[in-house]
C-alpha cells in the first residue's frame, strides 16, 4: 500500500496521550529531497520546516473535525487548541466564524496571533487552518480577507503548511497566498473540476479530496500533491482513500 502522496504507509508513531519527544528525529535530512523550500531556506530553518512537512505527509487524514485520532490532522479553533491537544492539530481560523464587527475581529485576530505564538514550539502543531475565503457566508468579505491574511502571515512566520477552505473567491484566495509567500498550501475538500484544479496545481497548490470529489480531478493530481481527508464526514478515511485511488490510473 502507498499513500496518496506517494510515501509508504505511516508508522503509528503518534500515540494519543503521549507527548511527542522525537522533534529532531527527521531533522537530519530532507525526506522529499526535492522540496523547493529545502534549497531556499537556511539549514536550521529548513530542518524545522522539513520536520513539520514530514509529519504532514505521514498523516493519513489531512483534515478532520473528529478528535481522538493519532493518524489525522485535527482542525482546532484557538480555544480548543490552547486547551492542550494530544494528537496532531492545525490552528483554525475558519471564514465562517470570523468576527462580524470590527471590534470582534480585532480581538479574534489578537487571540489567534497570541495562541500561535504560545504554540510555536509545540510539535503537535502541524499546520495553520482551516482558514480561507467563502462567498456563501454572512461574514463581510473584508473581514474574511483580513483574517485569512493574518492566518497566512502566521503560517509564514512559523514555517507551517496551510489548510485552505475556499468557496467562490478563488482569484482572491490565490492572490492572498501569493502575497503571503507561504510555501505549502493545501486546498481542502476540493470538489470543483479539472480546469480549476489545473490552475491551482500550476500555481503550486496541493489538493485534498474528501467524501465528495470529482473523479477526473482525482486522476489528475500528482501523487505528491494529493491528500485525503474526512473533514466532517463520518466515512472511514480508508474507504475515502480507496474511492480516490480507484479513479487513478496508477492506483496510487
Ligand atoms: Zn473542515
Amino acid at each position: 500500500m502507498v499513500l496518496a502522496n506517494g510515501v509508504p504507509p505511516p508508522r503509528p508513531f503518534f500515540t494519543a496521550g503521549a507527548k511527542i519527544t522525537f522533534f529532531g528525529r527527521f531533522s537530519k535530512r530532507c525526506p522529499e529531497k526535492t522540496h523547493n523550500s529545502c534549497r531556499e531556506l537556511g539549514r536550521k530553518r529548513r530542518n524545522h520546516y522539513l520536520c513539520r512537512a514530514m509529519r504532514l505527509s505521514d498523516l493519513s487524514d489531512i483534515h478532520t473535525h473528529h478528535d481522538g485520532r493519532s493518524d489525522a490532522l485535527l482542525s482546532l479553533p484557538v480555544a480548543r487548541a490552547t486547551d492542550g491537544c494530544t494528537t496532531p492539530f492545525s490552528l483554525e481560523l475558519h471564514p465562517w466564524h470570523v468576527g462580524i464587527s470590527a471590534d470582534a475581529l480585532r480581538l479574534q485576530l489578537d487571540e489567534f496571533r497570541q495562541a500561535a505564538d504560545a504554540l510555536r514550539h509545540n510539535p503537535l502543531l502541524v499546520a495553520i487552518g482551516e482558514c480561507g475565503l467563502d462567498n456563501h457566508c454572512d461574514v463581510p468579505f473584508a473581514h474574511q480577507k483580513e483574517a485569512f491574511r493574518c492566518a497566512l502571515a502566521t503560517a509564514h512566520d512559523l514555517d507551517l503548511p496551510v489548510i485552505i477552505h475556499c468557496v467562490g473567491y478563488w482569484a482572491e484566495m490565490m492572490a492572498a497566498v501569493r502575497e503571503a509567500g507561504t510555501s505549502a498550501n493545501i486546498i481542502h475538500g476540493f470538489r470543483k473540476g479539472t480546469a480549476l484544479a489545473t490552475q491551482l496545481l500550476n500555481a503550486g497548490f496541493s489538493i485534498a479530496l474528501g467524501e465528495k470529489f470529482n473523479p477526473d480531478v482525482a486522476s489528475l493530481v500528482p501523487a505528491d500533491r494529493l491528500f485525503i481527508e474526512t473533514d466532517e464526514s463520518g466515512e472511514d478515511i480508508g474507504k475515502i482513500r480507496e474511492k480516490v485511488m480507484a479513479c487513478r490510473p496508477s492506483g496510487r
